[in-house]
Protein backbone atom coordinates (compact mmCIF):
# COMPACT_ATOMS: atom_id res chain seq x y z
CA UNK A 1 0.00 0.00 0.00
CA UNK A 2 1.02 3.47 -0.91
CA UNK A 3 2.33 5.03 2.11
CA UNK A 4 0.78 8.47 2.96
CA UNK A 5 2.57 11.69 3.11
CA UNK A 6 3.40 13.75 6.64
CA UNK A 7 1.48 17.17 6.07
CA UNK A 8 2.39 20.05 8.44
CA UNK A 9 0.01 22.84 8.10
CA UNK A 10 1.06 26.41 9.71
CA UNK A 11 -2.28 28.36 10.23
CA UNK A 12 -1.04 31.61 10.95
CA UNK A 13 -4.69 33.17 11.45
CA UNK A 14 -5.69 36.81 11.79
CA UNK A 15 -1.80 37.74 12.41
CA UNK A 16 0.90 38.98 9.91
CA UNK A 17 0.75 41.82 7.50
CA UNK A 18 1.65 41.09 4.09
CA UNK A 19 5.33 42.39 4.52
CA UNK A 20 6.04 40.69 7.95
CA UNK A 21 4.64 36.92 6.19
CA UNK A 22 6.50 37.50 3.37
CA UNK A 23 9.67 38.26 5.52
CA UNK A 24 8.84 34.95 7.70
CA UNK A 25 8.57 32.73 4.24
CA UNK A 26 11.93 34.40 3.16
CA UNK A 27 13.93 33.58 6.80
CA UNK A 28 12.15 29.51 7.16
CA UNK A 29 12.85 29.01 3.24
CA UNK A 30 16.50 28.56 3.99
CA UNK A 31 15.94 25.77 6.71
CA UNK A 32 13.06 23.69 5.49
CA UNK A 33 14.36 21.01 3.19
CA UNK A 34 12.42 19.27 0.19
CA UNK A 35 11.01 16.10 1.06
CA UNK A 36 8.91 13.81 -1.26
CA UNK A 37 6.89 12.40 1.75
CA UNK A 38 6.79 15.43 3.35
CA UNK A 39 4.45 18.37 2.32
CA UNK A 40 4.73 21.96 4.41
CA UNK A 41 1.37 23.92 3.92
CA UNK A 42 1.25 27.68 5.04
CA UNK A 43 -2.01 29.53 5.94
CA UNK A 44 -1.10 33.05 5.91
CA UNK A 45 -3.69 36.07 5.90
CA UNK A 46 -5.70 35.81 2.63
CA UNK A 47 -4.02 39.15 1.42
CA UNK A 48 -0.61 37.63 1.37
CA UNK A 49 -1.34 34.87 -0.82
CA UNK A 50 -0.69 36.54 -4.39
CA UNK A 51 2.62 37.88 -3.07
CA UNK A 52 3.62 34.82 -1.44
CA UNK A 53 2.60 32.59 -3.93
CA UNK A 54 5.33 34.37 -6.44
CA UNK A 55 7.12 33.83 -3.89
CA UNK A 56 7.42 30.60 -2.87
CA UNK A 57 9.36 27.57 -4.41
CA UNK A 58 5.99 24.98 -4.74
CA UNK A 59 8.12 22.10 -4.34
CA UNK A 60 9.08 23.38 -1.02
CA UNK A 61 5.84 25.09 0.41
CA UNK A 62 2.20 25.01 -0.83
CA UNK A 63 -0.53 27.59 0.07
CA UNK A 64 -3.79 27.08 1.72
CA UNK A 65 -6.89 29.55 2.36
CA UNK A 66 -8.07 30.03 5.79
CA UNK A 67 -11.65 30.79 4.52
CA UNK A 68 -13.74 31.24 1.35
CA UNK A 69 -17.09 31.59 0.26
CA UNK A 70 -18.96 28.88 -0.97
CA UNK A 71 -20.39 30.40 -3.87
CA UNK A 72 -17.90 31.00 -6.82
CA UNK A 73 -19.11 34.38 -7.83
CA UNK A 74 -21.74 37.11 -7.53
CA UNK A 75 -22.70 39.98 -5.54
CA UNK A 76 -21.03 38.54 -1.83
CA UNK A 77 -19.56 42.18 -1.10
CA UNK A 78 -16.52 41.25 1.15
CA UNK A 79 -16.31 37.64 0.86
CA UNK A 80 -13.60 35.68 -1.44
CA UNK A 81 -14.56 32.62 -3.59
CA UNK A 82 -12.98 29.02 -4.18
CA UNK A 83 -12.60 30.09 -7.94
CA UNK A 84 -10.83 33.37 -7.21
CA UNK A 85 -8.48 31.12 -5.08
CA UNK A 86 -8.17 28.50 -7.77
CA UNK A 87 -4.45 27.97 -8.97
CA UNK A 88 -3.29 30.31 -5.73
CA UNK A 89 -3.38 27.92 -3.14
CA UNK A 90 -3.52 23.49 -3.37
CA UNK A 91 -5.69 23.60 0.05
CA UNK A 92 -8.15 25.50 2.14
CA UNK A 93 -9.56 25.23 5.64
CA UNK A 94 -12.75 23.83 6.31
CA UNK A 95 -14.98 23.68 9.33
CA UNK A 96 -11.73 25.44 11.39
CA UNK A 97 -13.93 25.76 14.98
CA UNK A 98 -12.99 29.53 14.98
CA UNK A 99 -15.13 29.60 12.05
CA UNK A 100 -17.79 27.23 13.72
CA UNK A 101 -17.78 28.57 17.47
CA UNK A 102 -17.10 32.52 16.44
CA UNK A 103 -18.60 32.75 13.08
CA UNK A 104 -21.35 30.18 13.35
CA UNK A 105 -20.90 28.29 10.45
CA UNK A 106 -23.38 25.18 10.09
CA UNK A 107 -22.67 21.97 9.15
CA UNK A 108 -24.98 23.16 5.87
CA UNK A 109 -22.21 25.90 4.78
CA UNK A 110 -19.33 23.74 5.60
CA UNK A 111 -20.77 21.10 3.31
CA UNK A 112 -21.30 23.80 0.41
CA UNK A 113 -17.64 24.79 1.33
CA UNK A 114 -16.03 21.42 1.02
CA UNK A 115 -17.97 20.90 -2.35
CA UNK A 116 -16.85 24.30 -3.61
CA UNK A 117 -13.08 23.62 -2.85
CA UNK A 118 -13.46 20.47 -5.00
CA UNK A 119 -14.90 22.07 -7.73
CA UNK A 120 -12.45 24.45 -7.88
CA UNK A 121 -9.63 21.79 -7.68
CA UNK A 122 -8.98 23.04 -3.96
CA UNK A 123 -7.97 20.44 -1.25
CA UNK A 124 -10.46 21.07 1.99
CA UNK A 125 -8.91 20.31 5.64
CA UNK A 126 -12.16 19.39 6.90
CA UNK A 127 -11.58 20.24 10.59
CA UNK A 128 -13.56 18.41 12.75
CA UNK A 129 -13.48 17.98 16.71
CA UNK A 130 -15.54 17.74 19.91
CA UNK A 131 -16.41 20.84 22.47
CA UNK A 132 -15.28 20.37 26.25
CA UNK A 133 -18.39 19.61 27.04
CA UNK A 134 -19.30 16.72 24.37
CA UNK A 135 -15.93 15.66 25.46
CA UNK A 136 -17.35 15.57 29.30
CA UNK A 137 -20.16 13.72 28.58
CA UNK A 138 -19.12 11.00 26.41
CA UNK A 139 -20.24 12.62 23.07
CA UNK A 140 -16.65 12.67 21.25
CA UNK A 141 -17.44 9.76 18.47
CA UNK A 142 -20.90 11.06 17.81
CA UNK A 143 -19.58 15.13 17.17
CA UNK A 144 -16.78 13.25 14.82
CA UNK A 145 -19.70 11.65 13.50
CA UNK A 146 -22.25 14.25 12.45
CA UNK A 147 -19.64 15.99 11.32
CA UNK A 148 -17.61 13.79 8.98
CA UNK A 149 -21.78 13.00 7.54
CA UNK A 150 -22.25 16.55 7.97
CA UNK A 151 -19.45 18.03 5.91
CA UNK A 152 -18.94 14.97 3.45
CA UNK A 153 -22.08 14.54 2.07
CA UNK A 154 -22.39 14.48 -1.67
CA UNK A 155 -18.67 13.92 -1.68
CA UNK A 156 -17.61 10.96 -3.95
CA UNK A 157 -14.92 8.31 -3.34
CA UNK A 158 -12.62 9.71 -5.93
CA UNK A 159 -13.22 13.17 -4.78
CA UNK A 160 -12.25 12.09 -1.25
CA UNK A 161 -9.33 11.30 -2.22
CA UNK A 162 -8.67 15.61 -2.50
CA UNK A 163 -10.03 15.78 1.17
CA UNK A 164 -7.68 15.97 4.11
CA UNK A 165 -9.43 15.37 7.87
CA UNK A 166 -7.91 17.33 10.40
CA UNK A 167 -9.01 15.75 14.36
CA UNK A 168 -9.07 19.32 16.52
CA UNK A 169 -10.48 18.70 20.01
CA UNK A 170 -12.00 22.70 20.70
CA UNK A 171 -11.13 22.59 24.04
CA UNK A 172 -7.42 22.07 22.87
CA UNK A 173 -7.03 24.96 20.07
CA UNK A 174 -5.25 27.95 21.33
CA UNK A 175 -5.48 26.75 24.82
CA UNK A 176 -1.81 25.39 25.82
CA UNK A 177 -4.41 21.70 26.83
CA UNK A 178 -3.33 18.91 25.32
CA UNK A 179 -4.84 15.79 24.05
CA UNK A 180 -3.33 12.36 24.83
CA UNK A 181 -1.53 10.28 22.52
CA UNK A 182 -4.21 7.95 23.42
CA UNK A 183 -7.28 10.28 23.19
CA UNK A 184 -5.53 11.16 19.40
CA UNK A 185 -5.40 7.77 18.52
CA UNK A 186 -8.78 6.88 19.54
CA UNK A 187 -10.42 9.86 17.68
CA UNK A 188 -8.29 8.99 14.38
CA UNK A 189 -9.78 5.39 14.52
CA UNK A 190 -12.78 6.69 14.65
CA UNK A 191 -12.75 8.75 12.07
CA UNK A 192 -11.40 6.06 9.83
CA UNK A 193 -13.75 3.47 10.45
CA UNK A 194 -16.50 6.22 9.78
CA UNK A 195 -15.02 6.85 6.61
CA UNK A 196 -14.83 2.59 5.85
CA UNK A 197 -18.12 2.79 6.48
CA UNK A 198 -19.08 5.56 4.06
CA UNK A 199 -16.40 5.08 1.31
CA UNK A 200 -14.85 1.52 2.51
CA UNK A 201 -11.90 0.00 3.09
CA UNK A 202 -9.43 1.40 0.31
CA UNK A 203 -10.75 4.73 1.23
CA UNK A 204 -10.22 4.71 5.06
CA UNK A 205 -6.90 3.34 4.47
CA UNK A 206 -5.74 6.27 2.19
CA UNK A 207 -7.57 9.55 3.59
CA UNK A 208 -5.04 11.76 5.93
CA UNK A 209 -5.94 12.61 9.03
CA UNK A 210 -4.22 15.12 10.71
CA UNK A 211 -4.10 16.44 14.46
CA UNK A 212 -4.20 20.24 15.76
CA UNK A 213 -4.36 21.33 19.17
CA UNK A 214 -1.59 23.66 20.65
CA UNK A 215 1.07 21.19 19.13
CA UNK A 216 4.50 22.53 20.02
CA UNK A 217 7.94 21.64 19.03
CA UNK A 218 8.41 19.46 21.79
CA UNK A 219 4.92 17.52 21.34
CA UNK A 220 4.54 17.56 17.85
CA UNK A 221 6.64 13.99 17.50
CA UNK A 222 4.50 12.68 19.96
CA UNK A 223 1.46 13.09 17.88
CA UNK A 224 3.33 12.60 14.52
CA UNK A 225 3.82 9.10 15.74
CA UNK A 226 0.37 8.11 16.84
CA UNK A 227 -1.10 5.61 14.81
CA UNK A 228 -3.00 6.97 11.88
CA UNK A 229 -1.62 10.53 12.26
CA UNK A 230 -0.38 11.87 9.16
CA UNK A 231 0.48 14.85 9.93
CA UNK A 232 -0.44 18.33 12.52
CA UNK A 233 -2.44 21.72 11.67
CA UNK A 234 -0.31 23.84 13.64
CA UNK A 235 -1.78 27.26 15.15
CA UNK A 236 0.46 29.51 17.47
CA UNK A 237 3.42 27.61 16.81
CA UNK A 238 3.50 27.85 13.21
CA UNK A 239 3.95 31.54 14.20
CA UNK A 240 7.21 31.03 16.27
CA UNK A 241 10.30 30.29 13.41
CA UNK A 242 12.53 27.73 15.50
CA UNK A 243 8.97 26.08 16.62
CA UNK A 244 7.87 25.58 13.37
CA UNK A 245 10.94 24.47 11.72
CA UNK A 246 11.67 22.07 14.61
CA UNK A 247 8.20 20.68 14.15
CA UNK A 248 9.06 20.20 10.37
CA UNK A 249 12.43 18.46 10.78
CA UNK A 250 10.39 15.67 13.17
CA UNK A 251 7.45 15.33 10.33
CA UNK A 252 10.96 14.82 7.80
CA UNK A 253 11.80 12.50 10.47
CA UNK A 254 8.57 10.45 10.68
CA UNK A 255 8.61 10.29 7.05
CA UNK A 256 12.48 8.99 7.24
CA UNK A 257 11.69 6.11 9.98
CA UNK A 258 8.52 5.28 7.67
CA UNK A 259 10.67 5.00 4.52
CA UNK A 260 13.36 2.75 6.34
CA UNK A 261 10.78 0.32 7.66
CA UNK A 262 8.67 0.30 4.42
C1 LIG B 1 -5.46 25.76 14.78
O1 LIG B 1 -5.60 26.96 14.59
O2 LIG B 1 -5.96 24.94 14.00
C2 LIG B 1 -4.70 25.30 15.96
C3 LIG B 1 -4.55 24.00 16.13
O3 LIG B 1 -4.20 26.27 16.79
P1 LIG B 1 -3.18 26.03 18.02
O4 LIG B 1 -2.04 25.19 17.48
O5 LIG B 1 -2.74 27.41 18.40
O6 LIG B 1 -3.93 25.32 19.07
Amino acid sequence: MAQRKKLIIGNWKMNLNVHEASIFVHTIAKDVAVHRDVEVVLAPTALALQPISLQINRRQFKLAAQNFYHQDQGAFTGEVSATQLRGLVEYALVGHSERRHIFHESDKDIRAKVQAAIRNHIKPVLCIGETAQQKADGETNDCLHDQLVGGLANVTSEELEKVVIAYEPVWAIGTGNNASPSDVEKATRAIRSQIKHLYGEASAESVHVLYGGSVKADSAATYLQVPGVDGLLIGGASLDRQAFLSIVSKAHGAAATQDASA
